[in-house]
């Protein structure tokens, strides 16, 4: 048996069979091809799928957004269809007998070189359109990668990392555990993770070749045993019966009031990435959702989600919470969240990169689609509205803008809607310094512990190298935290917790002696927490 160390994420205890998820490379490889005609054959082939692709992306673009923003599609398809770029990679395969993925990545980097070169900023910008289609080609034409991580039965997955929209992808039902090379303890990976109640590890430094290995994860202990002996294993399942039992103890609090034994009443809600884990908060008495990520349902998605599609997916999470608060965050994509449905420029910093909120007020097509979907929803739940990334007073007078126009447009179309109350994120410093200012804008605060720890301490909570520095509940957030319960407090409204740090249990009765109203965790944190807080003298 080999043991392996790395750091937990979530506890628990799995036994499986390993499977090693393959890194879907950028890296294009050159190949010699021995047969021209039939690789000119498969760019054909691939160009005509990608056309398809950019038609419905058009269309998609036209209904929500104008044809003026649709055009650029167009524009593409023009591209790939004739003219001297798909004539250079033909050129390619014909003189240097080349796989087509290789001949579309040169042609791809040849031309978005030109571009960039020229002195016209219009003709600069075509450079970001050559490689946009370059990747979907190259995508189109590698299009069995797709399936190269298809997972048939219940295994331990490990991964060098996996992004979000890896994660987000995956069949829940299949993931005993995660095992990652990489990782950090805050990335949304690890997130996920825990909201789909596994045990999860990171930085566990496992070899190639364990593919097919039978294998324990200890999630509270942080360790990965292979190949372990019969009578570990043995010693092995009983812990895991002993777990199962633990958890049954904890059903003993479901139905209970989350009150301390002072009778202070704290919310204690879930956070959730998608309808599918309602199962989850339900199961764990969660009193209501705090935060709903919704650009999880971006994602991994070729195409921006339709105002229809999203309104059914609110309207059937407001549907089974009933009368339950469920707050949405609107669309707090950048940074690690990148969708393909939505391709944005490369930034040098993208932490602190057009993100979240910004990114919405640039695109207030997108943020519409979304606003008007969230308030159509309203009618069949309690829902509420949270935006993520506030920085400025001034944010939240254009989005109030925007909201009127919003509903404006919605009466005009007659979809009824409900007015919602509105909610920002605090998790930027600048939020927390002058939450006096911006609570008389809003109905709540949800302090984003996550994306606050990072810019309060200027440590990129993705890094995992900075993991020796990284102190969550350092000081001075839980100065900043003080303070904006306080500011809350002051002018009238509740503030919550939504970030990591809610369900850390270390804090839990200095955030209670602060005056916290709700706390929004992870679901299975949600029992324990109700334990731990039942027992507390705090009135
Ligand atoms: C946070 O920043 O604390 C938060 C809850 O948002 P996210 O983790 O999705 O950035
Ligand atoms: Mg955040």
């Amino acid at each position: 048996m080999k043991v392996l160390e790395g750091k937990s994420v979530f506890s628990g205890i799995a036994i499986g069979k390993i499977q090693v998820w393959k890194e879907e490379t950028d890296q294009v490889k050159r190949v010699h091809v021995p047969d021209r005609n039939q690789e000119l054959l498969r760019l054909e082939e691939a160009k005509e799928k990608a056309i398809e692709e950019l038609k419905k992306l058009y269309h998609k673009a036209e209904a929500e957004t104008g044809s003026s923003e649709a055009e650029i599609f167009e524009v593409h398809q023009m591209m790939l269809d004739e003219g001297e770029y798909i004539e250079d990679i033909k050129s390619r395969i014909r003189t240097e007998s080349v796989n087509a993925e290789y001949a579309a990545t040169a042609a791809g980097e040849h031309f978005a070189d030109m571009f960039r070169k020229m002195d016209n900023e219009y003709m600069q910008e075509r450079a970001a359109d050559i490689q946009d289609i370059t990747k979907r080609l190259v995508r189109v034409l590698s299009g069995e990668k797709k399936n190269r991580n298809v997972i048939q039965e219940p295994v331990i997955l490990v991964a060098q990392d996996l992004s979000p929209s890896d994660t987000i992808l995956l069949d829940k039902d299949k993931i005993l555990a995660f095992v990652l090379k990489k990782g950090s303890a805050n990335s949304h990976t690890a997130i996920l993770a825990r909201a789909m109640n596994i045990p999860a590890l990171i930085q566990v430094p496992f070899s190639d070749d364990i593919e097919g290995s039978r294998a324990i994860v200890d999630g509270e202990k942080g360790k990965l045993f292979l190949d372990p002996d019969k009578e570990f294993l043995e010693k092995y399942t009983k812990e895991q019966v002993a777990e199962q039992e633990k958890q049954k103890l904890l059903a003993a609090f479901k139905g209970k009031e989350t009150i301390t034994k002072g009778g202070r009443r704290i919310k204690l809600f879930a956070n959730i990435g998608s309808g599918e884990d309602i199962k989850a908060v339900l199961s764990n008495d969660g009193e209501g959702i705090g935060l709903f990520r919704s650009e999880f349902l971006y994602l991994g998605k070729e195409q921006l989600p339709t105002e229809e599609e999203q309104f059914q997916i609110y309207k059937d999470v407001a549907l089974q919470m009933g009368d339950k608060k469920v707050i949405i965050r609107t669309l707090d994509l950048g940074a690690d969240k990148q969708a393909p449905c939505f391709q944005m420029d490369k930034e040098e910093n993208p932490a602190m990169g057009c993100r979240g909120i910004r990114l919405c007020l640039e695109h207030p097509q997108v943020f519409k689609t979304q606003l008007k979907a969230i308030l159509r929803a309203g009618i069949y739940g309690n829902l509420s509205i949270m935006y993520p990334m506030i920085t400025s007073a001034w944010e939240i007078t254009k989005i109030k803008e925007i909201l009127k126009e919003v509903k404006l447009e919605l009466q005009e179309e007659g979809k009824p809607y409900k007015d919602l109350e509105q909610g920002i994120m605090v998790e930027t410093p600048a939020a927390a310094v002058i939450s006096d200012l911006l609570a008389k804008e809003v109905d709540f605060f949800s302090i984003g512990t996550n994306d606050l720890t990072q810019y309060t301490l200027a440590m990129d909570r993705q890094n995992e190298k900075l993991e020796s520095f990284y102190e969550p509940g350092h000081e001075a957030v839980l100065r900043l935290i003080r303070m904006v319960i306080e500011n809350a407090h002051k002018a009238g409204i509740w503030a919550g917790i939504c970030g990591e740090l809610g369900a850390d249990t270390r804090f839990t009765e200095e955030f209670v002696k602060m005056g916290i109203d709700e706390l929004s965790v992870s679901p299975a944190r949600i029992l324990p927490l109700r334990r731990l807080i039942r027992s507390m003298d705090e009135d």
